[in-house]
């Protein structure tokens, strides 16, 4: 689960991390007001989207010229004119592709003099199974592209769960980022309320690109982005609460609210299968045979018939999807239950595609004599090569 970036900045606030003061505002009329709580001589004005790369971002129909989503200004008033600028349009960076997202918050911030600009991440590193850090000199730029252009520049490490953070640890990254003095200090000490905040919070990453130093020498951090481990959320209510679910994918939203695990794709194939590893294999063997899935969906072990329906629909809603296949391999999930899921969200919402359906295992004769039964145009597969070649084959033609 993501998080806004004056949501994150909060958060870091609470356990002492720098930051400076902001007001998030989410209609125009307010900005003026918003803007005037802070005292200036700079006020930031920055959209607030779940995507990075705001600052180089452009605005959909946007003169030539006109900034992208952070906006230095030096007056109240002129915030609060950007502010009104950039409310419900749509900003498209390098992170939300070609389409876009609207921008319904924007965060005025007290502005930073800014004498260096440094990068800063946690992350769980899957490769040691623990918590890493990774840092470098070369901040507030496209950390892919420091990776691969001088990948010397970067600076990673993990942290070993036994000890847990230690000053060490601070150090390290502050001599990789040449702090001096008191600086050193600082960041060992926020360094260790980061980790504190990330361990504490079940955080899966969290991002500061840029951390400043401000001309005064001291750290800030200037630009946070956090994402939780959505598992987790239960026993972190406050955090479920900032969920903003105008960011979500409207289908993913409605498959988490039904307990689905679904991820929209590019595609072309709907499937719906249960267990992750069997989508898994049904995803590359759709792509085996040159077609390309429109989702993964694990409708789970115990799923209900409403559950089934449900996943159906959001397959359908999806106006790529030229073609479905379900395959079920029964184990705790029964194959009437998929069948009757089937049938009646056929029945709903109609089938304009073709539909391929592969049952296998607990109760398939009578999973399968459901489907027979009721008048779909489906094509029974026996198993999953031939389900997956005829998917595509009548797809593809
Ligand atoms: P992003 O583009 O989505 O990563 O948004 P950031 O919050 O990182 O802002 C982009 C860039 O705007 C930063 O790298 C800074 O160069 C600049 N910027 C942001 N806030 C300030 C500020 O308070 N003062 C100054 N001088 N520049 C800022
Ligand atoms: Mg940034």
């Amino acid at each position: 689960m993501n998080i806004h970036e004056y949501q994150a900045k909060a958060l870091l606030r609470e356990y002492g991390a720098p930051v400076s003061e902001g007001v998030p505002v989410t209609k125009a009329a307010d900005a003026k007001d918003a803007a005037s709580q802070l005292d200036g001589p700079l006020w930031v004005v920055k959209a607030q989207i779940h995507a990075g790369g705001r600052g180089k971002g452009k605005f959909k129909e946007a003169d030539a010229g006109e900034k992208g989503g952070v906006r230095l200004t030096k007056s109240v008033q002129e915030a609060a004119e950007e502010a009104k600028k950039m409310l419900g349009r749509t900003l498209i960076t390098h992170q939300t592709g070609p389409a876009g997202k609207q921008v319904n918050r924007i965060y005025i911030e007290d502005g930073s003099d800014i004498a260096r600009e440094l990068y800063l991440a946690l992350l769980v590193d899957r490769q040691t199974s623990r918590i890493g850090f990774v840092c470098s000199t070369e901040g507030g730029m496209d950390i892919e592209e420091v990776a691969a252009n001088t990948p010397d520049k970067i600076v990673s490490f993990s942290v070993d769960p036994a000890t847990g953070y230690q000053p060490f640890h601070g150090r390290r990254i502050a001599f990789s980022l040449g702090l001096e003095g008191a600086q050193v200090k600082q960041c060992v000490q926020l360094m260790g309320n980061l980790y504190k905040a990330f361990t504490e919070k079940d955080m899966e990453m969290l991002e500061i690109n840029p951390l400043i130093v401000t001309d005064t020498g001291t750290l800030k951090v200037l630009d946070a982005k956090v994402s939780f481990d959505g598992n987790a959320m239960y026993r972190h209510k406050d955090i479920a609460e900032l969920r903003d679910e105008t960011e979500e994918d409207p289908k993913e939203l409605a498959a988490s609210k039904y307990d689905l695990n679904y991820i929209a794709l590019d595609g072309e194939i709907g499937c719906m299968v249960n267990g992750a590893g069997l989508a898994m294999a049904t995803m590359d063997i759709i792509k085996l045979y040159g077609a390309e899935p429109a989702n993964f969906l694990d409708v789970g072990g115990g799923a209900t018939k409403e559950k089934v329906t449900e996943a159906f629909k959001i397959i359908t809603s999806d106006p790529q999807v030229k073609g479905i296949l379900v395959n079920i391999f029964g184990g705790i999930m029964r194959c009437d239950v998929i069948a009757e899921g089937v049938v009646a969200a056929v029945k709903e919402v109609g089938l304009k595609v073709p539909l391929v359906v592969r049952l296998e295992g607990t109760n398939v004769k009578e999973g399968k004599a459901i489907i027979n039964e009721s008048g779909l145009d489906v094509v029974a597969a026996d198993d999953l090569k031939d389900g997956a070649q005829k998917i595509v084959k009548a797809v593809k033609g």
